[in-house]
């Protein structure tokens, strides 16, 4: 029992749309990627990707290449520090696989893109830069495509993986509108020091400033802040903006904050959240990862639902014989996780942005307490839903 092979168009080849492809194609589909950038671009420097997310991209077959082209960081240790560089605690991040499949692996976006291009190119998936689409219309079994350069096509599953802005959304008339966080988020990237190989997470009154090493030469930082809605601050300002979002922070944080000058490598982002309900497919129509359930990125795992989003629908498309029970099966196995996810990282950010200098020890005392177990809770909890979501599949590990 199984949909048979599709023709399948995938709009955005982000990690959403390159994993879907890769996935989709390895189960015996047709997979083509429209890509709007007419080059591979990337609006961020690093990210950090969890046990969860390198299991799911050892399914997709990358995680060799992923480990080599990242930088793991040792014994999965985060190490906790207020603003001014005193130690609060060290938690520790489950790894997978017996330490093979490491706990936190650090990694340049544009090295995961450049392992995942490869793997598509390997299969023969077809990409086309440059390119989106302007109109979608559906018939009982098909769906017509009107591309920007007026070309048409048409395909027996669309994908829309064109993230928290998503166009094939408003083409599919699924009606959600981006959420302001409140929350921005300054990123820099600087010269790894030799001996910084730990995720660093700094404690400031209602500010994050964090340090993770990407590779071997690099690492880099971010910091989440409350900027206020619809604010736009000139690319150009971004280091002098950012050395002043966080002066306050000192200790490890100090020697990067002092490198940003004009010609620093820094980029802002305002955090936007996606929330919508089930289904998330519109006839042969669907969504999938930020486009879908785009998160605050609190707990780092946006990356990793769009990547076990791939997997998981294509083992919805072996375990059904019809394509809209098995979209509606891959929605019902993946909303109660993405939100899961989500309502945790937004209680954790909200959580931070109600600090002042006068909780500060209380919130220490409390992270002391509880945040390994807190780490464990999530994961765990993470692991039992995969799991029954999983079995409905009939997927194992
Ligand atoms: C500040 C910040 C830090 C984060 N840190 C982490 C982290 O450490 N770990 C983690 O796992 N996740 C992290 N995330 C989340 C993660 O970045 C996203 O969840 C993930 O990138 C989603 O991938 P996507 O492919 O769904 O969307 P995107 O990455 O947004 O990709 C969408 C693609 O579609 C293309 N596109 C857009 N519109 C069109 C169109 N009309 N036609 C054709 N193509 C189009 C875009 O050019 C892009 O290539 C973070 C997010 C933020 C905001």
């Amino acid at each position: 029992m199984a949909v048979k092979p599709l023709d399948i168009v995938i709009i955005g080849g982000g990690i959403a749309g390159c994993s879907a492809a890769i996935a989709l194609s390895r189960a015996g589909h047709d997979v083509r990627i429209l890509e709007k950038q007419d080059a591979w671009r990337f609006q961020s420097s690093g990210i950090f990707v969890y046990s969860n997310g390198l299991k799911t991209m050892q399914k997709l077959g990358v995680l060799d290449e992923i480990i080599a082209a990242g930088f793991p960081v040792q014994n999965g240790r985060n190490a906790y520090f207020d603003h001014a560089g005193k130690e609060i605690v060290d938690t520790f991040y489950p790894s997978a696989e017996n330490g093979r499949i490491p706990a936190i692996l650090g990694i340049k976006r544009a090295e995961i893109h450049r392992v995942l291009a490869l793997r598509m190119q390997q299969l023969g998936v077809m990409v086309e830069l440059g390119t989106s689409i302007s109109a979608v219309r559906q018939s009982n079994d098909q769906v017509h495509l009107t591309m920007t350069d007026g070309r048409t096509q048409a395909c027996d599953l669309l994908i829309g993986a064109d993230g928290v802005r998503s166009s094939t959304r408003d083409l599919a008339d699924i009606d959600v509108v981006p959420r302001y966080t409140g929350f921005g988020v300054w990123r820099s990237v600087h010269r790894r020091p030799p001996d910084l190989t730990v995720k660093v997470m700094m404690m400031g009154p209602a500010k994050r400033f964090g340090i993770m090493p990407i590779s071997d030469d690099h690492l880099y930082t971010f910091g989440t802040v409350a900027e206020p809605a619809d604010s736009f601050f000139a690319p150009s300002d971004w280091p002098d903006l950012m050395k002043g979002r966080f002066r306050e922070f000192t200790g490890p944080a100090a020697p990067f904050l002092d490198e940003l000058d004009h010609e620093a490598e820094v980029l802002y982002t305002a955090v936007e959240e996606i929330v919508l309900p089930l289904p998330w497919h519109r006839g042969r129509v669907l969504l999938i990862g930020d486009a879908a359930h785009a998160s605050t990125p609190f707990m780092g795992q946006g990356g990793a639902m769009a990547m076990q989003d791939a997997v998981v629908l294509a083992a919805a498309l072996k375990s059904h014989d019809n394509l809209d029970d098995a979209l509606a099966a891959f929605g019902e196995s993946r909303y109660p996780i993405c939100k899961f996810v989500q309502d945790v990282s937004r209680a954790v950010g909200e959580a931070g942005a109600r600090e002042d200098v006068e909780t500060l020890d209380a919130r220490n005392a409390e992270l002391r307490a509880s945040a390994q177990q807190k780490v464990d809770d999530f994961y765990n909890r993470l692991d039992e839903m995969n799991r029954l979501a999983d079995s409905r599949l009939g997927q194992t590990d």
